[in-house]
């Protein structure tokens, strides 16, 4: 899965996802998170020499609120589902 995006709706700002991958995940001003590579748009690829660290971030999320796939969310979390 190539594309991550964070659905901060359901986000529940815990702060896992950036030990796991912090080249990937920062936070908001609320405390939410969200991907550094593209503003949070799950447009842009995930560097290959992060794919690891995104899946354990993804695996990790008590939330359910990382979200991965093979094709682009233009901005929706929820678009590949
Ligand atoms: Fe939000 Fe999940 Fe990251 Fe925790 S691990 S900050 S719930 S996206």
């Amino acid at each position: 899965m190539n594309y991550v995006i964070v659905d901060k709706e359901t986000c529940i700002a815990c702060g896992a996802c950036g030990c796991a991958a912090p080249e990937i995940f920062g936070y908001d001003a609320d405390g939410t998170s969200r991907v550094l590579l593209d503003d949070n748009q799950g447009t842009t690829k995930i560097p290959e020499d992060s794919l690891d660290d995104v899946i354990d971030a993804f695996e990790g999320c008590p939330s359910e609120s990382i979200k991965m796939s093979d094709h682009p969310f233009n901005g929706n979390p929820l678009s590949n589902e």
